[in-house]
Protein backbone atom coordinates (compact mmCIF):
# COMPACT_ATOMS: atom_id res chain seq x y z
CA UNK A 1 0.00 0.00 0.00
CA UNK A 2 0.91 3.94 -1.06
CA UNK A 3 1.10 6.38 1.46
CA UNK A 4 0.76 9.97 2.38
CA UNK A 5 1.90 11.39 5.40
CA UNK A 6 1.26 14.63 6.84
CA UNK A 7 4.13 15.91 9.69
CA UNK A 8 3.74 18.34 12.41
CA UNK A 9 0.78 19.80 11.83
CA UNK A 10 1.04 22.51 14.66
CA UNK A 11 -1.96 24.39 16.58
CA UNK A 12 -2.32 25.77 19.97
CA UNK A 13 -5.52 24.43 21.65
CA UNK A 14 -7.22 23.68 24.67
CA UNK A 15 -7.04 20.40 25.11
CA UNK A 16 -6.42 18.75 28.06
CA UNK A 17 -7.89 17.28 31.61
CA UNK A 18 -6.16 20.12 34.04
CA UNK A 19 -7.77 23.83 34.62
CA UNK A 20 -4.30 25.67 33.46
CA UNK A 21 -4.44 23.51 30.10
CA UNK A 22 -7.88 24.70 29.21
CA UNK A 23 -7.30 28.22 29.94
CA UNK A 24 -3.48 28.99 29.05
CA UNK A 25 -3.56 26.28 25.84
CA UNK A 26 -0.52 24.69 24.64
CA UNK A 27 1.21 23.59 21.08
CA UNK A 28 -0.47 20.46 19.61
CA UNK A 29 1.76 18.83 16.83
CA UNK A 30 -0.27 15.99 14.46
CA UNK A 31 1.47 13.72 11.85
CA UNK A 32 -0.54 11.16 9.73
CA UNK A 33 0.15 8.06 8.01
CA UNK A 34 -2.57 7.60 4.96
CA UNK A 35 -2.72 4.53 3.59
CA UNK A 36 -3.59 4.67 -0.33
CA UNK A 37 -3.48 4.00 -3.86
CA UNK A 38 -1.46 6.30 -5.52
CA UNK A 39 -0.38 4.30 -8.56
CA UNK A 40 -3.64 5.31 -10.91
CA UNK A 41 -2.99 9.45 -9.88
CA UNK A 42 0.52 9.02 -10.16
CA UNK A 43 -0.20 7.18 -13.87
CA UNK A 44 -2.55 9.74 -15.18
CA UNK A 45 -1.03 12.71 -13.42
CA UNK A 46 -4.62 13.42 -12.18
CA UNK A 47 -5.80 15.31 -8.90
CA UNK A 48 -9.24 13.80 -8.73
CA UNK A 49 -7.59 10.08 -7.94
CA UNK A 50 -5.65 11.08 -4.52
CA UNK A 51 -6.25 12.65 -1.69
CA UNK A 52 -5.90 16.45 -1.56
CA UNK A 53 -3.65 17.05 1.62
CA UNK A 54 -4.26 20.57 1.60
CA UNK A 55 -8.28 19.62 2.62
CA UNK A 56 -7.40 17.13 4.97
CA UNK A 57 -5.24 19.30 6.67
CA UNK A 58 -7.93 21.61 6.73
CA UNK A 59 -10.25 18.94 7.90
CA UNK A 60 -8.10 18.14 10.81
CA UNK A 61 -7.92 22.05 12.24
CA UNK A 62 -12.01 22.12 12.04
CA UNK A 63 -11.89 18.97 14.22
CA UNK A 64 -9.05 20.55 16.59
CA UNK A 65 -10.93 23.51 16.64
CA UNK A 66 -14.64 22.04 17.47
CA UNK A 67 -14.59 21.71 20.97
CA UNK A 68 -12.40 21.52 24.15
CA UNK A 69 -11.52 18.20 24.42
CA UNK A 70 -10.00 16.69 27.49
CA UNK A 71 -8.37 14.04 25.79
CA UNK A 72 -5.51 13.77 22.78
CA UNK A 73 -7.28 9.80 22.90
CA UNK A 74 -10.55 11.47 22.05
CA UNK A 75 -9.56 14.29 19.64
CA UNK A 76 -7.67 11.34 18.01
CA UNK A 77 -10.73 9.20 17.63
CA UNK A 78 -12.97 12.48 15.98
CA UNK A 79 -10.27 13.32 13.53
CA UNK A 80 -9.62 9.70 12.55
CA UNK A 81 -13.76 8.91 11.88
CA UNK A 82 -13.69 12.39 10.04
CA UNK A 83 -10.73 11.67 7.95
CA UNK A 84 -11.62 8.04 7.10
CA UNK A 85 -15.08 9.21 6.25
CA UNK A 86 -14.30 12.50 3.96
CA UNK A 87 -11.60 11.23 1.70
CA UNK A 88 -12.57 7.97 -0.07
CA UNK A 89 -9.22 6.93 -0.92
CA UNK A 90 -8.28 6.49 2.24
CA UNK A 91 -8.24 3.02 3.60
CA UNK A 92 -5.81 3.72 6.92
CA UNK A 93 -4.81 6.17 8.87
CA UNK A 94 -2.30 6.34 11.70
CA UNK A 95 -2.21 9.11 13.72
CA UNK A 96 -0.03 10.99 15.91
CA UNK A 97 -1.38 13.57 18.55
CA UNK A 98 1.78 15.41 19.94
CA UNK A 99 1.59 18.24 23.16
CA UNK A 100 5.25 19.25 23.89
CA UNK A 101 4.61 21.16 26.50
CA UNK A 102 2.57 19.07 28.66
CA UNK A 103 2.35 20.05 32.14
CA UNK A 104 3.75 16.92 34.05
CA UNK A 105 6.13 18.95 35.94
CA UNK A 106 9.40 17.38 34.35
CA UNK A 107 11.32 18.10 30.93
CA UNK A 108 9.99 16.15 28.24
CA UNK A 109 10.27 16.56 24.63
CA UNK A 110 6.72 15.46 24.36
CA UNK A 111 3.58 13.41 25.25
CA UNK A 112 2.18 11.56 22.40
CA UNK A 113 -0.68 9.21 21.29
CA UNK A 114 -0.64 7.24 18.28
CA UNK A 115 -3.74 5.61 16.98
CA UNK A 116 -4.53 3.24 14.06
CA UNK A 117 -7.90 2.89 12.54
CA UNK A 118 -9.24 1.69 8.64
CA UNK A 119 -12.60 0.79 6.92
CA UNK A 120 -13.21 -3.20 8.13
CA UNK A 121 -15.44 -4.82 5.54
CA UNK A 122 -18.38 -6.99 7.06
CA UNK A 123 -20.18 -10.37 6.27
CA UNK A 124 -23.44 -10.58 7.91
CA UNK A 125 -25.90 -13.43 7.87
CA UNK A 126 -29.25 -12.94 8.45
CA UNK A 127 -32.55 -14.68 8.94
CA UNK A 128 -36.16 -14.79 9.73
CA UNK A 129 -38.94 -17.04 10.27
CA UNK A 130 -42.07 -14.96 12.22
CA UNK A 131 -44.04 -12.55 11.32
CA UNK A 132 -43.72 -10.43 8.27
CA UNK A 133 -40.08 -12.49 7.50
CA UNK A 134 -39.42 -9.99 4.45
CA UNK A 135 -40.38 -6.68 6.08
CA UNK A 136 -38.06 -8.20 8.95
CA UNK A 137 -35.01 -8.41 6.92
CA UNK A 138 -35.39 -5.25 5.23
CA UNK A 139 -36.15 -3.64 8.70
CA UNK A 140 -32.73 -5.28 10.28
CA UNK A 141 -30.38 -3.88 6.70
CA UNK A 142 -32.09 -0.28 7.30
CA UNK A 143 -31.17 -0.42 10.94
CA UNK A 144 -27.68 -1.46 10.28
CA UNK A 145 -27.47 1.02 7.25
CA UNK A 146 -27.91 3.55 9.91
CA UNK A 147 -25.77 2.74 12.52
CA UNK A 148 -22.82 5.35 13.09
CA UNK A 149 -19.58 4.48 10.70
CA UNK A 150 -21.19 1.71 8.96
CA UNK A 151 -22.31 1.45 5.37
CA UNK A 152 -23.96 -1.66 3.75
CA UNK A 153 -22.14 -2.09 0.04
CA UNK A 154 -24.18 -5.12 -0.79
CA UNK A 155 -26.92 -7.21 -0.65
CA UNK A 156 -27.59 -10.41 -1.96
CA UNK A 157 -31.46 -11.42 -2.57
CA UNK A 158 -33.31 -13.03 -0.30
CA UNK A 159 -33.90 -16.63 0.01
CA UNK A 160 -36.24 -19.42 1.36
CA UNK A 161 -34.54 -22.52 3.46
CA UNK A 162 -35.87 -25.24 5.91
CA UNK A 163 -35.45 -24.51 9.74
CA UNK A 164 -32.66 -26.57 10.93
CA UNK A 165 -31.86 -27.84 14.56
CA UNK A 166 -35.09 -27.81 15.53
CA UNK A 167 -37.74 -28.51 12.76
CA UNK A 168 -40.52 -28.35 14.60
CA UNK A 169 -40.92 -23.74 12.97
CA UNK A 170 -41.88 -22.30 10.07
CA UNK A 171 -39.40 -21.55 7.26
CA UNK A 172 -36.60 -19.34 7.06
CA UNK A 173 -36.07 -16.43 4.90
CA UNK A 174 -32.11 -15.75 4.99
CA UNK A 175 -29.73 -13.33 3.27
CA UNK A 176 -26.32 -11.93 3.46
CA UNK A 177 -24.92 -8.58 3.57
CA UNK A 178 -21.54 -6.86 3.08
CA UNK A 179 -21.04 -4.06 5.32
CA UNK A 180 -17.89 -1.02 5.53
CA UNK A 181 -17.42 -0.01 9.20
CA UNK A 182 -15.50 1.68 11.80
CA UNK A 183 -16.89 -0.25 14.38
CA UNK A 184 -14.46 -3.17 16.52
CA UNK A 185 -15.74 -6.29 15.94
CA UNK A 186 -17.12 -6.04 19.98
CA UNK A 187 -19.05 -2.87 19.26
CA UNK A 188 -20.54 -4.45 16.09
CA UNK A 189 -21.85 -7.43 17.70
CA UNK A 190 -23.21 -5.31 20.35
CA UNK A 191 -25.09 -2.49 17.92
CA UNK A 192 -26.43 -6.50 16.57
CA UNK A 193 -27.64 -7.70 19.20
CA UNK A 194 -29.24 -4.29 20.18
CA UNK A 195 -31.18 -3.91 16.79
CA UNK A 196 -32.37 -7.53 17.17
CA UNK A 197 -33.67 -6.63 20.73
CA UNK A 198 -35.26 -3.70 19.36
CA UNK A 199 -36.82 -5.38 16.57
CA UNK A 200 -38.52 -7.62 19.47
CA UNK A 201 -36.44 -10.95 19.13
CA UNK A 202 -36.52 -13.15 22.52
CA UNK A 203 -34.26 -16.02 23.13
CA UNK A 204 -36.33 -19.68 24.29
CA UNK A 205 -35.65 -22.32 22.17
CA UNK A 206 -31.81 -22.79 20.72
CA UNK A 207 -31.70 -22.92 17.32
CA UNK A 208 -35.65 -21.79 17.43
CA UNK A 209 -38.25 -19.40 15.76
CA UNK A 210 -37.18 -15.68 16.03
CA UNK A 211 -37.70 -12.57 14.36
CA UNK A 212 -34.47 -11.82 13.49
CA UNK A 213 -30.89 -12.93 13.69
CA UNK A 214 -28.17 -11.35 12.56
CA UNK A 215 -24.58 -13.15 12.71
CA UNK A 216 -21.21 -11.77 12.04
CA UNK A 217 -20.00 -14.22 9.46
CA UNK A 218 -16.43 -12.53 8.70
CA UNK A 219 -14.58 -9.31 10.11
CA UNK A 220 -11.93 -8.65 7.20
CA UNK A 221 -9.76 -11.70 7.48
CA UNK A 222 -9.63 -11.77 11.46
CA UNK A 223 -9.87 -14.74 13.37
CA UNK A 224 -12.12 -14.14 16.70
CA UNK A 225 -12.39 -16.98 19.42
CA UNK A 226 -13.98 -14.39 22.67
CA UNK A 227 -16.74 -15.75 24.75
CA UNK A 228 -19.29 -14.08 23.16
CA UNK A 229 -17.79 -13.88 19.97
CA UNK A 230 -16.57 -16.20 17.41
CA UNK A 231 -15.58 -15.58 14.11
CA UNK A 232 -15.30 -16.69 11.29
CA UNK A 233 -19.26 -18.34 12.39
CA UNK A 234 -18.18 -21.77 13.53
CA UNK A 235 -21.27 -23.11 11.82
CA UNK A 236 -20.79 -21.20 8.16
CA UNK A 237 -19.40 -23.70 6.03
CA UNK A 238 -22.10 -26.56 7.43
CA UNK A 239 -25.03 -24.33 5.97
CA UNK A 240 -26.29 -23.98 2.86
CA UNK A 241 -28.57 -20.70 3.86
CA UNK A 242 -25.57 -18.87 4.60
CA UNK A 243 -23.28 -20.09 1.84
CA UNK A 244 -25.77 -19.47 -0.88
CA UNK A 245 -26.28 -15.73 -0.44
CA UNK A 246 -22.93 -15.10 0.56
CA UNK A 247 -21.67 -16.66 -2.42
CA UNK A 248 -23.61 -14.54 -4.78
CA UNK A 249 -22.47 -11.27 -3.55
CA UNK A 250 -18.38 -12.58 -2.75
CA UNK A 251 -17.37 -15.89 -4.31
CA UNK A 252 -14.24 -15.67 -3.71
CA UNK A 253 -13.51 -14.46 -0.53
CA UNK A 254 -11.12 -17.31 1.11
CA UNK A 255 -12.34 -18.41 4.58
CA UNK A 256 -9.15 -17.64 6.82
CA UNK A 257 -9.05 -20.73 8.52
CA UNK A 258 -9.96 -23.33 5.98
CA UNK A 259 -8.20 -21.39 3.09
CA UNK A 260 -10.97 -22.22 1.07
CA UNK A 261 -13.61 -19.98 -1.30
CA UNK A 262 -16.89 -19.36 -0.48
CA UNK A 263 -17.85 -21.44 -3.67
CA UNK A 264 -15.29 -24.05 -2.98
CA UNK A 265 -16.89 -24.75 0.54
CA UNK A 266 -20.63 -24.71 -0.98
CA UNK A 267 -19.70 -27.29 -3.58
CA UNK A 268 -18.10 -29.40 -0.59
CA UNK A 269 -21.33 -28.77 1.41
CA UNK A 270 -23.39 -29.83 -1.59
CA UNK A 271 -21.75 -33.74 -1.75
CA UNK A 272 -21.46 -33.74 2.20
CA UNK A 273 -24.04 -34.94 4.69
CA UNK A 274 -22.93 -33.06 8.03
CA UNK A 275 -25.72 -30.00 7.03
CA UNK A 276 -26.94 -27.91 10.29
P1 LIG B 1 -25.82 -19.91 15.84
O1 LIG B 1 -24.70 -19.10 16.41
O2 LIG B 1 -25.58 -21.39 15.83
O3 LIG B 1 -26.26 -19.39 14.49
P2 LIG B 1 -27.96 -18.46 17.05
O4 LIG B 1 -27.65 -17.44 16.02
O5 LIG B 1 -29.37 -18.96 17.12
O6 LIG B 1 -27.03 -19.74 16.83
P3 LIG B 1 -28.06 -16.64 19.18
O7 LIG B 1 -28.99 -17.02 20.28
O8 LIG B 1 -28.57 -15.68 18.13
O9 LIG B 1 -27.53 -17.96 18.46
O10 LIG B 1 -26.73 -15.99 19.73
C1 LIG B 1 -26.15 -16.38 20.95
C2 LIG B 1 -24.82 -15.65 21.14
O11 LIG B 1 -23.87 -16.02 20.17
C3 LIG B 1 -24.85 -14.15 21.00
O12 LIG B 1 -25.32 -13.52 22.17
C4 LIG B 1 -23.39 -13.80 20.72
O13 LIG B 1 -22.72 -13.35 21.90
C5 LIG B 1 -22.78 -15.14 20.34
N1 LIG B 1 -21.94 -15.12 19.14
C6 LIG B 1 -20.74 -15.73 19.06
N2 LIG B 1 -20.20 -15.58 17.85
C7 LIG B 1 -21.08 -14.83 17.13
C8 LIG B 1 -21.07 -14.33 15.80
N3 LIG B 1 -20.04 -14.56 14.96
N4 LIG B 1 -22.13 -13.57 15.39
C9 LIG B 1 -23.17 -13.34 16.22
N5 LIG B 1 -23.24 -13.79 17.51
C10 LIG B 1 -22.20 -14.54 17.97
CA1 LIG C 1 -27.55 -17.77 13.74
CA1 LIG D 1 -27.28 -15.16 16.29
Amino acid sequence: MDKIYIRNLEFIGYHGVFEEEKKLGQKFLISLELDTELREAGIEDNIEKTIHYGYVAKTIEKVFFSKKYDLIESLGEDIAREVLKNYKYIEKIKLEIKKPWAPVGIILEDVSIVIERKWNTVYLSLGSNMGNKKENLEKAIFNISQLADTYVTKKSEIIETEPFGYKEQDVFLNACIEIKTLLYPKELLYKLLEIEKNMGRERKIKWGPRIIDLDIIFYNKEIIEEEDLIVPHPYMEYRDFVLKPLEEIKPYFVHPLLNKRISTLRKELENNETKI
